[in-house]
């Protein structure tokens, strides 16, 4: 098959969606690999890595489109790119459509296959192409944190890892699940006194098996997230509820009553956010003040770091583009259920049951 790797052409994006070493292994597997000119080079890689891995480099996104019969990318298609889709392509990358109806139907006029990372699933019922992003989003969270608590800043001048005869931090890490485990890892590594709140007893006993005496649980009750807060110099918020916007878990009045200075990270707001004073922010604009908190509320973290992002990313991806490519899309998805639960969109038709229920269109 012919795999191609488009720039990707929204706003700040410097990902890409084959690195060379995973190009090098697709070509191993028997396949041609196209790359946009200039794909990676927002983060290193140049044309002729990819040469030297046996990649044919052309000059334009409609030059990748003609040429290829899978295209791999990071975020999802820009209408421009949409519009260069036909039935013989399978497109492979980020879609999040529930929230997205012109993508969605621009898809179903393409008559393409769109299979999005964040719908393939995994034995244990997780979603093994979004972890790699949550992993990175909870522990930038800290690192975002840290630089928001520096005076300089607008934060409150506290050192997360306090020093000898100072105290550390208190971080409150709300939603203990793959951010909010990779948060407290960072939290923890730094010195950090470091709670986690979540409704999932299950995940709480997971959680303290793991950071033993390192870290304290608590169940996310209301009255335990009040009680919290006030105490509280950094807040993460990595709840997510499946499907669903995220509930919201700190109210204004809670932010009342923290410190000024303090700061929240809303990991969460790709979901709509989980505190009541989130809206989301850009890393050109990553902060605002409510209350005198801080809110950092970037709605694509992964993207400040997106070397290591791509990296992680595709070491989740390339397993599934070796299987579309040496099988094709019906046979891979028909060997393989969990990629199978990746597909959105085919032959004009809506084939996720919860993407068609979100936008109220047939399934
Ligand atoms: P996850 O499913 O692994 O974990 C979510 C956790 O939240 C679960 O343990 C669940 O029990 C808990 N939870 C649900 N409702 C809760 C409540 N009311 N109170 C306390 N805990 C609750 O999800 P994840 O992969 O860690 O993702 C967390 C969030 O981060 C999601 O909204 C995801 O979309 C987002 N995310 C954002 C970025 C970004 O750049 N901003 C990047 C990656 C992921």
């Amino acid at each position: 098959m012919r795999v191609g790797i488009p720039k990707e052409i929204k706003n700040h994006e410097y990902r890409v969606g084959l690195t060379p070493a995973s190009v090098h292994d697709v070509v191993v597997a028997g396949h041609e690999v196209v790359v946009e000119t200039r794909a990676g080079t927002g983060i290193d890689f140049d044309d002729d890595d990819y040469r030297a891995v046996g990649a044919t480099v052309v000059d334009t996104a409609a030059d990748v489109f003609a040429q290829s019969d899978m295209i791999v990318k990071v975020k999802e298609p820009q209408p421009q790119e949409v519009a260069m889709l036909e039935p013989r392509h399978i497109l492979f990358t980020y879609l999040h459509l529930a929230a997205d109806k012109p993508q969605t139907e621009g898809l179903m006029a393409s008559g393409a296959t769109a299979i999005a990372y964040e719908t393939v699933t995994s034995p244990n019922r997780s979603l093994p192409l979004l972890k790699p992003m949550s992993e990175v989003a909870g522990r930038m969270s800290i690192q975002a944190g840290a630089h928001y608590l520096e005076k300089e800043q607008g934060g409150r001048g506290i050192l997360l890892g306090g020093v000898p005869g100072v105290a550390p931090a208190k971080v409150v890490i709300i939603g203990g699940g793959v951010a909010g485990l990779n948060a407290a890892q960072m939290a923890v590594g730094l010195r950090a006194d470091v709670t986690i709140y979540d409704i999932s007893n299950d995940r709480l006993a997971e959680l303290d098996t793991h950071f033993g005496n390192k870290i304290k649980t608590g169940y996310a009750s209301k009255a335990a997230i009040e009680a919290a807060v006030p105490n509280a110099h950094l807040v993460i918020g990595a709840v997510l509820v499946p499907g669903g916007a995220a509930p919201k878990l700190v109210t204004r009045n809670m932010l009342k009553t923290m410190k000024r200075g303090s700061v929240l990270v809303d990991i969460a707001i790709d979901q709509g956010g989980c505190f009541e004073t989130s809206r989301a922010t850009t890393h050109d604009d990553p902060v605002y003040v409510e209350e005198g908190v801080i809110h950092y509320c970037v709605a694509n973290m992964p993207g400040a770091v997106a070397r290591t992002s791509t990296f992680a990313l595709n070491n989740a991806t390339l397993p599934y583009v070796i299987q579309l490519a040496s099988k094709g899309p019906d046979k891979a998805m028909a060997d393989n259920v969990h990629l199978a639960a990746g597909l959105n969109v085919s032959a004009g038709k809506i084939r996720h049951e919860a993407v068609a229920e979100a936008l109220d269109l047939p399934f």
